[in-house]
Parts: C-alpha cells; structure tokens; sequence
C-alpha cells in the first residue's frame, strides 16, 4: 500500500496521483496513514461501524 494517500474527509485511499477524492469530493488528503480495510460489499454492516459510501479501501487512523 506504499505511495498511496488517505483523504482526510471520508479515508477512501487512492494513488498519490489523484487529486480528488471519489467519494467525497475532497481535495484534503494525507500521505501518512495506518491499517486499511477492504470494502467489497457495499451492504457490509461496516456501514454501521464507519461512513463507507463506496467500495474500495479505507484507511483505519490518518495520522
Ligand atoms: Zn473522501
């Protein structure tokens, strides 16, 4: 998961290139990040846990 960055706003990760988050729109991201989950369902009950809006990988901590 080396090179990639969290955004601030939602923890989506995505690679250092994007400028905008897709999930939430922000342009507030981190590079220093700890632990990911992996969404692949978008009916998880993670839902509850985490506001996860799409699949994809979330940062746990933003630093
Ligand atoms: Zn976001």
């Amino acid at each position: 998961m080396r090179g990639r960055k969290a955004c601030r706003n939602c923890k989506y990760i995505v690679e250092t290139k994007v400028n905008e988050c897709p999930v939430c729109g922000s342009r507030d991201f981190a590079s220093r990040w700890v632990g990911f989950i992996i969404v692949m369902d978008e009916s998880t009950k993670l839902k509850d846990l985490l506001p996860l809006e799409k699949e994809g990988i979330y940062a746990i901590k933003i630093m």
